[in-house]
C-alpha cells in the first residue's frame, strides 16, 4: 500500500474495510475452489544444467477466481494456511501432480521426478504419511520419483518435523529444501535432518551479474551441497548468462522463465512430446 502520510484516516479504513472485504471473499471462494476443483496444477520443468534435458516438473498452485481473476499463490496459499484449507488443497494438488506425472511416464517420457510444495501446516499435519502413502499407491509413482519441496519454516520446528521426515525418506521419497539462503535458521540442520537437495533461491540468482556477494552466496552453496553428498537445483534462472554462469560453477540442474515458465498440463505434454521427437 501507498504510505500517504498519517492524516487520512478515513482513507485507511477504507482501505483497510478492503481489504478484510477481499479476505473474505478470496476465503469463501478457496473453500469453494477446493470443493469444486477449481484450483489447477502448473509445471515447471525442471533441466539438466549440461545436457539440457527436461528431468522433471514443479508443481505450482494456480487459482483463477471466477470474479477477481488470478490471484497469486503467494496470496492464497498464505490463507489456505489460515484457514487449515492447505490440507485438503494440498491432498488434492498432490494427487494431481502424480497423476500427471504417472501419465507422462506411461507416454514413455523418461523423467527423474516430481516435485511438489508441502507448507508446514501440511507437513505437522497427523494424516500427511496416510495421504502421501495413499497418493503414491493410487497413482502407482515410485516414491524415488516423487521430490518434496519443504522451507525453513518447517525445518526449524526440528523435533515435530525429524521424525516425519526420516519416515518419508524410509519411504524411498526425495526431500529438497526450498529458498534455501532466505531463512536465518542455522546452517547445523543441514547435518542433521535427512535431506537430498538445496534449492537455490532466486533472489540470488537473478543479481548474479551484477553483485559479488550474490555470486559468493550461490557459489558457497553449490560447494556446501557438494560437500555434503546433496543435489542442488537453482531456480529463478531468467536469462542466459546466469545459465552460463550455474555451468562455470558445476551446478547440475535448474528452472527457471529462461526456459519455460510454468506451464499447464497440455502444454507441459505437448513440451515433452516435442522435446521426445528431439
Ligand atoms: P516457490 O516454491 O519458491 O516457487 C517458485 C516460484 O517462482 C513460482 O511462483 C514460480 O512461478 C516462480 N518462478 C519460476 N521461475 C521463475 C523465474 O525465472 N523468475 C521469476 N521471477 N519467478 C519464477 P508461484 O507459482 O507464483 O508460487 C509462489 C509460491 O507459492 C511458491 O514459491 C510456493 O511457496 C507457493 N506455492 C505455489 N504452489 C504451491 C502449492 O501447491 N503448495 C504450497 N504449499 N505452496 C505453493
Ligand atoms: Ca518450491
Ligand atoms: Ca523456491
Ligand atoms: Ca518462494
Amino acid at each position: 500500500a501507498k504510505q500517504n502520510g498519517g492524516s487520512q484516516y478515513c482513507f485507511y479504513t477504507e482501505e483497510m474495510d478492503q481489504h478484510i472485504t477481499r479476505k473474505l471473499q478470496l476465503e469463501n471462494g478457496l473453500r469453494k475452489a477446493v470443493e469444486q476443483e477449481g484450483i489447477d496444477v502448473y509445471y515447471q520443468p525442471q533441466l539438466d544444467v549440461f545436457s539440457g534435458k527436461i528431468i522433471g516438473f514443479e508443481a505450482l498452485a494456480r487459482w483463477n477466481h471466477p470474479d477477481l481473476g488470478f490471484i497469486s499463490p503467494d496470496e492464497f496459499i498464505p490463507l489456505a494456511e489460515e484457514t487449515k484449507l492447505i490440507v485438503p488443497l494440498g491432498e488434492k494438488i498432490l494427487l494431481e501432480a502424480c497423476r500427471q506425472f504417472r501419465q507422462w511416464m506411461d507416454e514413455g517420457h523418461d523423467l527423474e521426478r516430481i516435485s511438489v510444495n508441502l507448507s508446514a501446516i501440511q507437513f505437522m499435519d497427523p494424516t500427511i504419511i496416510s495421504t502421501v502413502e495413499s497418493v503414491l499407491r493410487q497413482t502407482e509413482v515410485a516414491p524415488e520419483h516423487l521430490e518434496i519441496e519443504l522451507t525453513e519454516s518447517i525445518v526449524q520446528d526440528s523435533v515435530q518435523a525429524l521424525p516425519v521426515m526420516h519416515r518419508m525418506k524410509k519411504m524411498g521419497i526425495q526431500l529438497a529444501l526450498d529458498d534455501f539462503g532466505t531463512g536465518f535458521s542455522s546452517l547445523s540442520y543441514l547435518k542433521d535432518f535427512p535431506l537430498d537437495t538445496l534449492k537455490v533461491d532466486r533472489s540470488f540468482i537473478q543479481t548474479i551479474h551484477e553483485n559479488e556477494k550474490d555470486r559468493a552466496v550461490v557459489d558457497t552453496v553449490i560447494q556446501l551441497a557438494d560437500r555434503l553428498g546433496l543435489s542442488v537445483i537453482a531456480e529463478g534462472v531468467e536469462t542466459e548468462a546466469q545459465l552460463d554462469y550455474l555451468r562455470s560453477r558445476g551446478c547440475v540442474e535448474y528452472q527457471g522463465y529462461f526456459f519455460s515458465k510454468p506451464l499447464s498440463k497440455t502444454e507441459a505434454s505437448a513440451l515433452l512430446t516435442r522435446s521426445m521427437a528431439m
